[in-house]
């Protein structure tokens, strides 16, 4: 009898010691990623903003307004609409601490769905965090979830039935902003934030925006730039202008009848001109092997490399993978030549940003060079 009582506690107490490790890892990714923005910006603002709902909630997130002073177009990026696809969010957090406005406007989100950042998607073994190593130390950043954290939107339904639309996805797909918009004053909390991001283009006048995904490297829509019909001059100029430098993105044209995504819903419910851009991440595929921070960082999975020697996925996937600095490089550039497009189409609204690294100086310094 007494032997019994020794093992109970013994389960106990071990069971105590796991609780306290897990829920110390549980935890640290509530402690936000720091952002140091450029000297440049001229005013920080909370995405409450703009639509108060959201206030104190986890879906209010840091926006940062780099004003020229000069008259021009108004640009949003926004990175971090899927924590996980974290090219995105990085690129975001470069521009940020890095952009130097000359004309126009530039608005940044680099954590655009924050309640995402809280949480891993469960049963994937993503590693909570990586480092990137800066030029005076090493920065770490939450690899965060596809959706919001469950926690803060519960439970998923069956069938989620997106607003206004009725198109019916799958109940997941409730706590994925980019299903989310225009979004819902009085919604759901992924509404919310949806509608919060609908009312910012409205009242800081956005232009052009941008949204940075990344996708599996087996997904049709990779190293894309997809355009809302609105854009489609701007996008098919841009993608020329990078095969002259060397750079292969498909043109992909927003389907009408695809709701809640950024590229869809921003351009039907506000003037704006929206673009989303993807790069290829082996992290998110269903190929990949061990899936650690190295995956993060290098991109560099044996299976993706076999798959591509057979001629299975759809992009050339280098000998080195996808490296989280190429895909910055490519973000970044995608972004700087769309600018560059639309000041062409409409030179009398023309904004200029300096300060953002180019391609190759991503490429051969590391995206963590970038950051403060
Ligand atoms: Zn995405």
């Amino acid at each position: 009898m007494q032997r019994h009582h020794y093992t109970a506690s013994a389960l106990l107490f071990a069971g105590l010691i796991v609780s306290v490790i897990a829920s110390r890892e549980f935890l640290s990714m509530y402690a936000p990623d720091p952002v140091f923005p450029s000297d440049h910006c001229s005013s920080q603002r909370m995405l409450s903003d703009y639509s108060s709902g959201i206030r104190g909630t986890a879906g209010d997130t840091p926006v940062y307004i780099f004003d020229s002073g000069e008259p021009g177009a108004t640009i949003l990026l926004l990175g971090g609409t899927h924590p996980n696809e974290t090219a995105g969010s990085i690129a975001a957090t470069i521009v940020t601490e890095n952009a130097r406005p000359v004309k126009g406007r530039l608005i940044v989100v680099p954590q655009a769905c924050a309640s995402g950042f809280t949480a891993t998607d469960p049963l994937e073994g993503f590693p909570t965090h990586f480092t990137l190593t800066t030029k005076s130390g090493e920065r770490t950043f939450r690899f965060g979830s596809r959706g919001g954290n469950p926690i803060h939107q519960w439970p998923d339904p069956l069938v989620y039935r997106h607003y206004p639309s009725g198109q019916q996805l799958s109940g997941l797909e409730s706590r994925n902003l980019n299903r989310s918009y225009p979004g819902k004053e009085d919604g759901t909390f992924m509404q919310q934030v949806g509608h919060a991001f609908v009312r910012l283009i409205e009242q800081e006048k956005v232009d052009v925006a941008f949204d940075l995904h990344e996708a599996a490297p087996e997904v049709m829509i990779i190293n894309a730039i997809i355009t809302h019909e609105k854009g489609n001059d701007i996008a098919a100029n841009a993608v020329l202008n990078l095969e002259f430098e060397d750079l292969k993105y498909s043109l992909e044209i927003s389907p009408k009848n695809f709701h809640g995504l950024s590229h869809r819903e921003w351009g039907d419910a506000t003037p704006v001109i929206p673009f989303l851009m993807e790069t290829s991440n082996p992290i998110q595929g269903r190929l990949r092997g061990v899936t650690n921070e190295a995956l993060i960082l290098e991109g560099n999975d044996p299976f993706y490399r076999t798959a591509a020697e057979l001629g299975n996925v759809r992009i050339t996937y280098e000998k080195e993978g996808e490296p989280l600095s190429l895909r910055v490089a490519r973000h970044l550039q995608g972004f700087r030549t769309l600018v560059a497009a639309f000041n062409e189409q409409f030179p009398e609204k023309s904004v200029l940003v300096e300060g953002i690294p180019d391609y190759q100086a991503v490429l051969q310094q590391g995206a963590g060079s970038f950051l403060k």
